[in-house]
C-alpha cells in the first residue's frame, strides 16, 4: 500500500489528466453559456468569517450542524471553509450598495464539507453556481432553472430530471409549520430519532428525510402549498408556465425542501438516476440572505461537479483527449539543438510539439511520440543536419517527405492548419 503522506485527505482527490478534460470540458461551456445570460465571474475567498455561514445557512441546517470546517486561526478569529457559494458571493454583492441587488454573477470553485466520505459524497467537491439578485418574480426563477438546464444539455447529459416545488413566502411559513406539525403529530413515535428532533427545530428537514419509514409517513402528508397563501400557490404556477413556454421539462416534486434554510419560494433538484443514493446533481432555489443590516433577494443554484461528470460518464460521454502537432526526434546532440530552437519558433506561432531533452533512441522517441498523440514527427539525424533538410513523417499512416530546413516552418505552419 502507498504511503500516506503520497495519499490526499480522506474525502479530498486529485484531479488530473486524463479526467480532467471532462472538468475543463463543463468549465469552458459553463463560462460561455453564462455569458450568453448576461452572467460575470466572481471569485471570494475560500475562507471567511464563521458567522457569515452561520446567520446565512440557518442554524438548523445539516451542513451548519454538522459538516462545517470551522477553526480558530492564529488571532483568535472563528473562520470556516466555505460549504457552498452563496453566503460569499452575497456578502460581495450586499457590500456593492444598490448595485449588487440587481446582478448576475456566477462562480466555479471547491467546497468544502466534513461530510463521512461515501460514494457521491466528498469533503472537498466542486460547484459551478450561478446568483441572481432582485426582488422575488417567478420569471427569474423559470429562467435560472432555464439557464441550468440549457448547461447540462450542452455538455451531453440526457437523462436528468428536474424537480421543483416551493417553500412558500416568509409569511407563510408559520402557518406551513403548524399544519405539518398537526398532521406529523400522530406519528411522531413512528418517525427515526433525527426526525423527532427535526420536528422540534425545523419540521421541513422531515420531508426531505432519506429514511423509508419516515418516506412512507412523509408521503400521507398533505402538500405544503395547502397551507400556503394563494399567492404563493400561484408564483409557482407561473414558474411552471414559464418552464413550459421555454420548453423546459420540470415536474413538481411536492417533498422537496432543499437542506438549507435561507429558501423562500422556489425550490429545485436536478437528479440523475444512475447515481445511486445521491442521486442530486444540481440544487438551486429563491432565498432572501440576511447579511449584516442588509437583506438581499435573489435566485441561484449549484452543479455540484463531481456528480454531473458521474452522470455524464454513466451516459457513456468521454473526455476528447488533445493531442499534439508535432514531436521532434533529434538523432545526436546537434539535431537535438537544432531540434530545440525549431520547437520554440513552432510555440510562438501557436503550434503545439514537444521532444526529448536528451539523447534517446529513435525507437524511444517514436514511442513517446504515439503516447503523445502527435500528428506529425519531425526527424533530424546527421544525414538531415549536413543535407540541410528535416523529414516530416505522418504519424498516421507513416508516409515521410524530406523538406528542406528554409520552407521547413512554412510547412510545418501548412500540414498543421
Ligand atoms: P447543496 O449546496 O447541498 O444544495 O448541493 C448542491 C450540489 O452540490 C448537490 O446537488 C451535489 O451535486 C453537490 N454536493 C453537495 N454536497 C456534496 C458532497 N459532499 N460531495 C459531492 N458533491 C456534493
Amino acid at each position: 500500500m502507498a504511503s500516506e503522506i503520497l495519499q490526499p485527505l480522506q474525502g479530498m482527490s486529485d484531479i488530473s489528466f486524463p479526467e480532467i478534460e471532462l472538468w475543463r470540458l463543463l468549465e469552458n461551456k459553463a463560462r460561455r453559456i453564462f455569458s450568453l445570460y448576461g452572467y460575470r465571474e466572481i471569485r471570494t475567498p475560500l475562507l471567511e468569517r464563521t458567522p457569515l455561514f452561520l446567520r446565512s445557512l440557518g442554524d438548523t441546517s445539516e451542513v451548519v450542524c454538522k459538516e462545517m470546517y470551522s477553526f480558530e486561526d492564529r488571532g483568535g478569529r472563528d473562520l470556516t471553509l466555505r460549504p457552498e457559494g452563496t453566503a460569499g458571493v452575497i456578502r460581495n454583492l450586499a457590500g456593492l450598495g444598490p448595485a449588487g441587488l440587481n446582478s448576475r454573477v456566477y462562480y466555479i470553485g471547491p467546497m468544502f464539507r466534513c461530510e463521512r466520505p461515501q460514494a457521491g459524497r466528498k469533503r472537498q467537491f466542486h460547484q459551478i453556481g450561478v446568483e441572481m439578485t432582485g426582488d422575488p418574480n417567478p420569471r427569474a426563477d423559470a429562467e435560472c432553472i432555464a439557464l441550468q438546464n440549457h448547461l447540462l444539455r450542452e455538455v451531453g447529459l440526457k437523462n436528468a430530471t428536474i424537480k421543483v416545488n416551493t417553500r412558500g413566502s416568509i409569511e407563510d411559513r408559520k402557518a406551513v409549520s403548524t399544519g405539518l406539525l398537526d398532521a406529523l403529530e400522530p406519528n411522531r413515535e413512528n418517525l427515526c430519532n433525527d426526525c423527532q428532533r427535526r420536528m422540534e427545530e425545523n419540521i421541513l428537514r422531515v420531508l426531505d428525510c432519506k429514511n423509508p419509514e419516515c418516506q412512507k409517513i412523509v408521503n400521507e402528508l398533505p402538500k405544503m402549498t395547502d397551507f400556503m397563501s394563494d399567492e404563493s400557490a400561484a408564483y409557482l404556477d407561473e414558474v411552471m408556465k414559464r418552464l413550459e413556454d421555454m420548453g423546459v421539462v420540470a415536474q413538481i416534486d411536492p417533498s422537496l425542501v432543499r437542506g438549507l434554510d435561507y429558501y423562500e419560494h422556489t425550490v429545485w433538484e436536478i437528479t440523475h438516476d444512475a447515481l445511486g443514493a445521491q442521486d442530486a446533481l444540481c440544487g438551486g432555489g429563491r432565498y432572501k440572505l440576511e447579511i449584516g443590516k442588509k437583506s438581499v433577494p435573489g435566485v441561484g443554484f449549484a452543479v455540484g461537479v463531481e456528480r454531473t461528470l458521474n452522470a455524464l460518464q454513466a451516459e457513456g460521454v468521454e473526455p476528447s483527449l488533445p493531442g499534439m502537432d508535432f514531436w521532434l526526434i533529434s538523432l545526436g546532440d546537434a539535431a537535438l539543438k537544432t531540434n530545440l530552437k525549431l520547437a520554440q519558433r513552432l510555440r510562438e506561432r501557436g503550434l503545439s510539439c514537444q521532444m526529448e531533452l536528451e539523447t534517446k533512441s529513435m525507437k524511444a522517441q517514436m514511442r513517446k511520440a504515439d503516447r503523445a498523440r502527435a500528428t506529425w514527427a519531425v526527424i533530424r539525424g546527421e544525414n538531415e543536419l549536413a543535407d540541410d533538410i528535416i523529414c516530416l513523417r505522418n504519424m498516421k499512416d507513416g508516409t515521410q517527405q524530406e523538406v528542406s530546413c528554409g520552407e521547413a516552418l512554412a510547412t510545418l505552419e501548412r500540414v498543421a492548419e
